[in-house]
């Protein structure tokens, strides 16, 4: 388990990535990243489809073989060591179990490839099928009677079952309803915490990292524009391609106005101290009737949201989303009021 305010630097490293590079054709897919990724840590790399994710996880999991570059674990040198023989574990997406086959065979796979006996293989299923918190009677059930769960959690016992060092995920929740999804990460992050391996995990949602991670990687063509813990990211959005990946957040444009001083184009009203051509916003910084930039707005949409209360709003020529607290009887649909926020609460990033 990885204690808040640790640096990484103070971790061994486990992973080591430098120039790593996978071109198709022309087109880089994985350009030149450089990363360590420390012992026992929680990585996630998110970005959008196409921006190369599972071509650098294959590179990792030694599925395929770089252009250039090279990938060190612990020091040792591993770009050329294939897949099978490195000590790490792939989770897709669509999970490639065995429909014919039981839990326990599909668990028992790979132990049985490697010729370990029926006995000793029966057991580490057991511990396993524990690990993922499925009864133990579901050893010798089909694997086809299983719910989407319960399948996504024999695929997690069968990556454990070879004791791999790093655990790679490839968008393995993806195609789950909601309320699963939301399960099964915490989950992810319980069974990281209780085995101490190392995750590396890859998704295009940037709210599950958030939940998930110690540190996460946001990737774009081919590249990481941006590498830190969630607080950081959540917080100090390095440009406008990061902003724009956290969902629930007010992206302003920055344009000169007449007189050359800064002005927030779709509100057409002044940006004093603007420093950065995008200026990002989260709805909690904008609250009814104060700040230093107030604006007229007509509430379009309102959604409760427990002690507080989701608001979404129309604001000159943006649409707004405004998180308050408790549910003021004020904010109905239709509604003109004056909504308005800190300059100080503004982080200014550019393209
Ligand atoms: P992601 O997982 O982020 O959606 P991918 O790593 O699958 O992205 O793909 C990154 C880019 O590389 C895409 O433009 C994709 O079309 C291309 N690509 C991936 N695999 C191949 C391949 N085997 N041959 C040619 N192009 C590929
Ligand atoms: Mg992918």
């Amino acid at each position: 388990m990885t204690a808040p305010g640790i640096p990484r630097s103070d971790k061994a490293v486990a992973l080591s990535l430098t120039g790593l590079t996978k071109a198709f054709g022309s087109m880089a897919a994985v350009d030149a990243i450089d990363l360590d990724i420390a012992e026992g840590e929680f990585l996630t790399i998110v970005g959008p489809s196409g921006s190369g994710k599972s071509t650098l996880v294959r590179l990792l999991a030694g599925l395929d073989a770089p252009t250039a570059g090279s990938i060190r674990l612990r020091g040792a040198d591993i770009t050329r060591v294939p897949a099978n023989r490195r000590p790490t574990a792939l989770v897709f997406q669509s999970l490639a179990l065995f429909d014919h086959k039981t839990v326990g065979q599909n668990i028992e796979f790979a132990m049985k490839m490697k010729g370990i006996a029926p006995d000793p293989r029966r057991v580490r299923a057991m511990e396993l099928l524990a690990l993922v918190r499925l009864p133990a009677h579901y050893y010798s059930r089909a694997v086809t009677s299983c719910s989407g769960g319960e399948r996504q959690r024999v695929a997690l016992a069968r990556a454990f079952a070879s004791d791999p060092e790093i655990l790679f995920f490839d968008e393995p929740l993806s195609a789950l309803d909601y309320r699963l999804r939301k399960t099964l990460e915490v989950e992810l992050k319980d069974l990281h915490q209780r085995t101490g391996k190392t995750f590396v995990y890859i998704t295009h949602s940037l709210e599950e990292a958030m939940v998930m991670s110690d540190r996460i990687a946001i990737m774009r063509a081919g590249r990481f524009v941006q590498v830190g813990d969630p607080a950081s990211i959540y917080s100090a959005p390095a440009n406008r391609f990061v902003a724009s990946f956290m969902g629930e957040v007010n992206i302003l444009t920055v344009v000169p106005g007449p007189d050359g001083t800064p002005r927030f184009a779709e509100l057409d009203v002044p940006a004093p101290g603007a420093r950065g051509a995008y200026a990002v916003l989260r709805p909690e910084a904008l609250q009814t009737d104060t700040g230093d930039v107030r604006i007229s707005c007509r509430v379009r949409q309102v959604a409760l949201l427990g002690s507080r209360t989701q608001v979404m709003l129309d604001a000159g020529a943006a649409q707004l989303i405004a998180e308050v607290p408790g549910a003021p009887a004020s904010l109905v649909p239709g509604a003109e009021l004056s909504f308005g926020f800190a300059l100080s609460d503004v982080t200014w990033v550019d393209e």
